[in-house]
């Protein structure tokens, strides 16, 4: 697959960071093919964290990405998906490599600046989420 989406999370934006990871994603050779800013509500966010509905964290989720805007990004790259995540980092900052944008921007497990779809197929429902196909041309 050669698409996945990213998420710059409310923490990120917050902590002024936009421009630090874009520039971070562009440079690791990846294609932005669309990009917005969006503050999800609470049924949104539910919705797009569903495969977490079980997890003790769920709520807290929720309430961390509605608690302002987010910027998701559509991305382009061969191999998209595994090379987003190699550059987005562990989950938990204190575990992510130096030099990774959770070890640079995130400020702890939840609070951790930024999300990447976990498979080719998640990247293309994520992405769905987000954009329309005309947002998409
Ligand atoms: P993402 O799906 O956002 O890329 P991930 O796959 O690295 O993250 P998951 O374990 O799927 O991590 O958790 C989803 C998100 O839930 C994390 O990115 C983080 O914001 C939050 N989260 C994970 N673990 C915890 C926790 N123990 N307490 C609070 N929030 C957590």
């Amino acid at each position: 697959g050669n698409k996945t989406l990213a998420i710059i999370k409310p923490d990120a934006v917050s902590d002024g960071y936009i421009g630090e990871i874009i520039s971070m994603i562009t440079k690791a050779g990846f294609k932005v093919k669309a990009m917005k800013m969006v503050h999800l509500t609470v049924n949104q966010a539910k919705s797009f964290y569903e495969v977490h509905k079980e997890r003790p964290f769920y709520n807290d989720l929720v309430e961390y990405m509605t608690s302002g805007p987010c910027v998701p990004i559509a991305l382009e790259k061969d191999n998209a998906v595994e090379d987003y995540r190699k550059l987005i980092g562990a989950t938990d900052p204190a575990q992510a490599e130096e030099g990774t944008v959770r070890k640079l921007y995130a400020r702890n497990k939840q609070f951790n600046a930024v999300h990447g779809s976990d498979s080719d197929e998640n990247a293309e429902k994520e992405i769905t989420f987000f954009f329309s196909r005309q947002e998409l041309l």
